[in-house]
């Protein structure tokens, strides 16, 4: 299977003439120099990235294996003295330090880990079957200005290491400490200072230029931290592109498409575009069509936009696939893709879906995966979407928000409604309630009423009108507290959330950070209150206690004599690189424990079961 360099869409298009000048804001004319490197000392640099790389996948080669390296070695450039291969295991033995019993199940980790991963790959089903593999990135005529590419690669990585951002990958674009240097046009530069938007935060600072250079990304910053940007301008100014070279046509589109797992936060998303797209127009700009595209909401008036030409959809899985299936739109032009809180996706049982989707792009794609959290298993399937990624993170992944102030307090039960009242005169509103039941969220709705509070409640089993209207009136100030399911958690903007009050603690630690994050943006300190009893495992607990130690908080009484039966743990994580559990983030357990695990491991093997058994061939014996 070799690997095939497909052309992009922008060629597809017939009319599309190369030598066609370029809209000035995206491309510099005065300069077009890059840097000549001689091909001996890029073997070389290549060499070591992949020294580096094998380095960083098995800490422990195999002793035999390292030794016989420059056995393989071809180009003949220096010639070795052979060695005896018991001289050479003798000699591997002694550099080998012993392995400590943490290394050694740090070791079993890693095995479990690439168990895991290995079954799944996010491609589509057609690129699978054809074996068709792509190996470049995308281009855009885009490039970072003259002066920060003449800055050596070291003062990139101060720039980087200032604003706590980590990254892998090759070939990083340079990070960029202001929008204007990006290139934005006036429009949007002046748009995003109206919105106070003056400086990129960190995520943005290194997640744009490498968009906007074509990358593959997977992007990982805390809740709040402006992300949506990250993806949103690049996306408005490739469609600004295209449509300037060439005016999109009836039925065509869309060039872009970002997808969400939730309605609300669709909506929201393409709210943010839609602002963006209206001042390039006011200004003189064409006009760039964005669509909503969700389920709940009427889509006969909005298929009439899609056959005027879309440049932008933001979508739900669910009512995207079904307008492919139907043929309703296609993917045949797009060549942008962005999953956004890409883990929730394949939490939520959107994998195969996801997959769905993919298989409609007719060419290669730029792929975008957003997240705050990012636990390994997600990594390592997100990866076999991407082409040579670029991972882009902004404090540890799944580490909470350290804006928030987090309060842990035993409720028991029954007094929880009461101790909830009492909870709400800590802060000002708007105040945000959590609770993991959809009857919980109605009973607290009802007795906040009741209690004269001015109360919202959104959660799965409302109509998307009620959902809609109680988040406007909440996010329009009219009313003070929302109760709310994880569906109002994930990703949604809440501007200056006070407090978030957790009615009980989620079933993950994850979900917990999602929560959280809904206080304390973009700078503001906030307070979250989560009531813990009985009822949660312990499991859990170990992890908020050891996210609270991680956050530097209080930890309550009850978390403090909480037994640890993994005394060894930041030995491992010392180690390993990799706090916590490789599969689920969580913090106070590893993966050889994680009952997230053990828990899909057993439903899978509860689906085989039913699989065979379920009369498929043999029917009623
Ligand atoms: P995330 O997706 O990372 O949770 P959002 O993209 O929803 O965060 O952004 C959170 C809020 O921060 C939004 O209201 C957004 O307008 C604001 N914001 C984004 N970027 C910046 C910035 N560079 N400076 C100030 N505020 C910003
Ligand atoms: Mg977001």
């Amino acid at each position: 299977m070799s690997p095939a360099e497909q052309p992009g869409p922008a060629l597809k298009r017939a009319r599309f003439a190369e030598e066609e000048k370029e809209p000035d804001w995206f491309t510099e004319q005065d300069d077009s120099y890059e840097e000549y490197i001689p091909l001996k000392k890029r073997r070389q640099m290549e060499e070591q990235e992949t020294v580096k790389r094998s380095g960083a996948a098995a800490p422990h080669p195999a002793p035999v294996d390292a030794a016989a390296e420059p056995l393989l070695d071809d180009d003949g450039e220096e010639p070795q003295v052979k060695e005896s291969l018991l001289v050479r295991t003798a000699k591997a033995r002694k550099d080998q330090p012993m392995e400590t019993d943490a290394q050694k199940r740090l070791r079993e980790e890693q095995d479990m880990m690439r168990n895991i991963t290995s079954r799944t790959a996010l491609r589509g089903v057609k690129e699978l079957a054809t074996g068709v593999v792509y190996t470049r990135s995308m281009k855009t005529g885009w490039k970072p200005p003259l002066k920060l590419r003449q800055m050596s690669e070291d003062e990139h990585e101060q720039v980087r290491h200032g604003f706590h951002i980590i990254t892998e990958g090759h070939n990083l674009p340079p990070p960029i400490l202001s929008f204007k240097d990006m290139k934005f046009p006036a429009p949007v530069l002046q748009h995003l200072d109206e919105k106070g938007i003056k400086r990129p935060t960190p995520i943005q600072v290194q997640g744009l230029p490498a968009i906007l250079a074509g990358r593959d990304l997977i992007g990982v910053a805390f809740t709040g931290s402006g992300k949506t940007l990250v993806f949103a301008l690049p996306t408005i100014m490739q469609s600004l592109q295209e449509e300037s070279r060439m005016p999109i046509m009836k039925g065509e589109g869309p060039l872009g498409l970002v997808v969400c797992p939730s309605r609300e936060l669709a909506r929201q998303t393409h709210e943010v575009i839609k602002g963006y797209t209206t001042a390039l127009l006011q200004a003189g700009y064409p006009q760039l069509r964005s669509l909503l595209c969700i389920g709940g909401i009427d889509m006969r008036q909005q298929m009439d936009e899609v056959r005027n030409g879309v440049h932008m959809i933001v979508a739900t899985p669910g009512r995207l696939k079904d307008l492919l299936a139907k043929k309703r739109l296609t993917l045949d032009l797009c060549s942008y893709l962005c999953l956004d809180e890409a883990d929730r996706m394949v939490d939520l049982g959107f994998e195969e879906d996801m997959r769905e989707i993919l298989s409609y792009f007719k060419h290669q794609r730029q792929t975008l995966m957003f997240s705050a959290t990012m636990p390994m298993k997600i990594k390592a399937f997100a990866e076999s979407a991407l082409v040579d990624p670029i991972t882009v993170n902004v404090g540890r992944a799944g580490a909470a928000n350290l804006d928030v102030i987090q309060e842990v307090e035993y409720v028991k039960q029954e007094a929880k409604l009461v101790y909830l009242l009492e909870c709400l005169q800590k802060t000002a509103p708007p105040v945000l309630v959590f609770a993991e039941k959809t009857k919980d969220v109605d009973d607290i709705h009802e007795y906040l009423l009741i209690k004269g509070v001015e109360a919202v409640a959104v959660h799965g089993g409302k109509d998307q009108e009620d959902r809609e209207q109680a988040i406007d009136s909440f996010k329009g100030g009219r009313k003070d507290v929302l109760v709310a399911t994880d569906v109002a958690s994930k990703g949604l903007d809440f501007p200056n959330i006070q407090h978030v009050i957790n009615y009980d603690m989620p079933d993950e630690i994850e979900n917990y950070v999602h929560r959280i994050g809904r206080t304390g943006r973009c700078g503001k300190t906030g307070i979250a209150t989560t009531f813990i009893n009985k009822n949660q495992s312990e499991s859990i607990l170990l992890d908020l206690k050891h996210l609270l130690k991680e956050a530097k908080q209080r930890i309550p009484p009850v978390l403090q004599v909480l037994h640890d039966p993994l005394g060894d743990l930041e030995e491992m994580a010392a180690a390993s690189g990799q706090k916590g559990c490789a599969y689920c983030g969580g913090l106070g357990h590893r993966i050889s424990e994680c009952p997230k695990l053990e828990l899909q491991t057993r439903q899978e093997a509860h689906k085989k079961k039913d699989y065979f058994g379920a009369g498929g061939f043999g029917g009623e014996m």
